[in-house]
């Protein structure tokens, strides 16, 4: 199948490049991947996203950002592209079902995951106590003492949702120093069911083995990082909310990227290092990282491949013709 513009990546920047793109005319498929919708899907409510007065539910936002790209013609498609080709047009992206999608530009819209700690035992009981996202596992934990890890505005969110179901939250950050905006910083400190412990590192997360056969978290051991001190403490659930990292691994030694992985892009534009191809959102923006600013550069990527795609067709078709 072939198209004029094919956008790997469904959040608000590859919705936007879709709105774009086929509002203009142009042949255009999103690959929704794993997540579909992206990180808003997985958050609560977005308050800061111009337009909504009263603040919008993420995972309906995305969900009117998909049906206005659909209105114009886009095509999304719920597959994951495993391996792109863009040594030479068109630009080929094949799918974990094993189909082939050819076109003229690609943009890409991959965004950001959410980093995790690295901690003993953390993959052993992530999904049976730990959690990156509190929206999707936060019900799970009514009545019950769960720890947050982090010092951000996404520890802070994490941290009053889920003071809606665990009896207590206590949040844990590795120094005194807070990324968070002051805001949320406050929301939380006036928050009476949390609990904030600082200087305070995960060391290791433990549990049991249920008589069904399940693992379970039950103990996080912390260490005081100004004394090193060792502490264990019972715990029912954790929520990991440091950060996020960029899903560009299926770009690597084809597009330039920093050192953490975000597509590099020229300028002030959403050109690549290849021609043809386009980078917008959070896979390559690792200063604002906000679904307003990924969707306006998802709107610049948008532009960008179409005054491409005109001045090379132009130029193919003056050419042939001479
Ligand atoms: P940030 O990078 O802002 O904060 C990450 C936090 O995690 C820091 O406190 C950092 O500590 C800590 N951390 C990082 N790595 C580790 C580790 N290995 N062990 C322990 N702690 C660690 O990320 P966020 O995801 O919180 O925020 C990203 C952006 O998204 C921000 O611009 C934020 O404003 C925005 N955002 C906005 C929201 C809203 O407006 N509703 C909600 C959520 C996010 P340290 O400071 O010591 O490095």
């Amino acid at each position: 199948m072939h198209y004029d513009i094919l956008i790997i990546g469904s959040g608000p920047a590859g919705f936007t490049a879709a709105i774009y793109a086929s509002r203009a005319g142009l042949k255009t498929a999103v690959f929704e991947g794993l997540q579909p919708g992206g990180q808003l899907t997985i958050t609560t409510e977005v308050e800061n996203y111009p337009g909504f007065e009263h603040g919008i539910m993420g995972p309906e936002m995305m969900d009117v950002f998909r049906k206005q790209a659909q209105r114009f013609g886009t095509q999304t498609i719920f597959e994951k592209i495993e391996s792109v080709s863009f040594n030479a047009r068109p630009f080929v992206c094949v799918s974990d079902r094993g189909t082939q999608y050819s076109a003229d530009a690609v943009i890409i819209a991959t965004g950001a995951s959410a980093k995790l700690l690295g901690a003993k035992g953390e993959d052993e009981y992530m999904g049976y106590g730990i959690s990156a996202c509190a929206t999707c596992d936060g019900f799970f934990f009514r009545n019950q003492h769960v720890y947050v890890i982090g010092g951000g505005d996404t520890a802070m969110e994490e941290a009053n949702y889920l003071t809606r179901f665990a009896s207590k939250v206590t949040l844990l950050h590795r120094s005194e120093n807070f990324r968070a905006s002051k805001i949320m910083l406050e929301r939380a400190k006036s928050n009476e069911k949390i609990e904030f412990m600082m200087n305070t590192a995960v060391e290791e997360f433990k549990g049991e083995l249920l008589p069904s056969g399940l693992r379970k978290l039950t103990h996080l051991v912390l260490r005081n990082t100004v004394t090193n001190e060792l502490t264990t403490h019972s715990a029912d659930g954790a929520f990991v909310a440091i950060g996020h990292q960029p899903n560009t691994a299926l770009f690597n030694g084809l597009l330039t990227m920093d050192s953490t992985g975000y597509i590099i892009t020229d300028s002030k534009s959403t050109y690549t290092n290849i021609e043809g191809v386009f980078a917008c959102g959070d896979a390559q923006d690792s200063v604002y990282r906000q679904a307003i600013t990924a969707a306006g550069s998802g709107c610049m990527a948008a532009i960008d491949a179409e005054r491409w795609l005109e001045l090379t067709r132009h130029t193919a078709h003056s050419e042939q013709h001479s």
